[in-house]
C-alpha cells in the first residue's frame, strides 16, 4: 500500500484511541492541516500530472514577469519548444505513464529540459516532508507527547 495512505490510516487509528490527551490531538490535527493541500495532491491519481502543469505554469510566469527566475525553462534553442511556451509537450500527456513520458522526450530533446528535472525533484521534496511531518506527528502521538516539527530545509 502507498506509504502515504498507509501513514494517514494509522494517524486516524491513533487518534481514536482514548489513551492520548486531546492536547497531543488537537497539534496533530493542526500540523496534518498544513500539509493537508500535499496530502490531497499526492494521492490524487493524475496528482504529478497536475503538479508538472502547474510547476511549468509557474516557472513560464516567474522567468516572463521579471520574477525570481532567471535561467530558460529549457536550454534547448528551438523557438517551437513547448516548454519555452510555458506548457508541457503533448508527447509528454498523452504518455500512459509520466515518469517514461519524461524519460522519453529528455532523450529526444536538443537541450537539457530544465524545468522539467526541476519539476520531477520539487515533487519528490512534497512526497518526502509529508512524509516526514506522517512518521513524526505519528511518534508523537505513540509518546502522546506534541514536537517542533524542523523540517529539513530542502523540504521547504
Ligand atoms: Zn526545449
Amino acid at each position: 500500500m502507498n506509504e502515504v495512505v498507509q501513514n494517514q490510516s494509522d494517524i486516524g487509528d491513533l487518534l481514536k484511541s482514548p489513551n492520548i490527551s486531546r492536547e497531543t490531538k488537537d497539534w496533530a490535527r493542526d500540523e496534518l492541516s498544513q500539509i493537508q493541500y500535499d496530502i490531497d495532491l499526492l494521492l490524487l491519481p493524475n496528482g504529478f500530472q497536475e503538479h508538472l502543469v502547474d510547476y511549468v505554469k509557474q516557472e513560464y510566469e516567474s522567468y516572463n514577469s521579471d520574477g525570481e527566475r532567471t535561467e530558460p525553462l529549457c536550454q534547448c534553442r528551438n523557438s517551437g519548444c513547448d516548454l519555452l511556451h510555458g506548457r508541457l509537450p503533448s508527447c509528454i500527456t498523452n504518455s500512459d505513464d509520466l515518469d517514461t513520458g519524461l524519460l522519453g522526450f529528455k532523450r529526444r530533446h536538443s537541450g537539457e529540459p530544465s524545468v522539467l528535472i526541476e519539476a520531477r525533484e520539487t515533487w519528490s521534496d512534497r512526497r518526502q516532508r509529508v512524509l516526514f511531518v506522517q512518521r513524526t506527528v505519528i511518534s508523537a502521538l505513540v509518546g502522546d507527547e506534541p514536537v517542533q516539527i524542523d523540517a529539513p530545509k530542502a523540504f521547504q
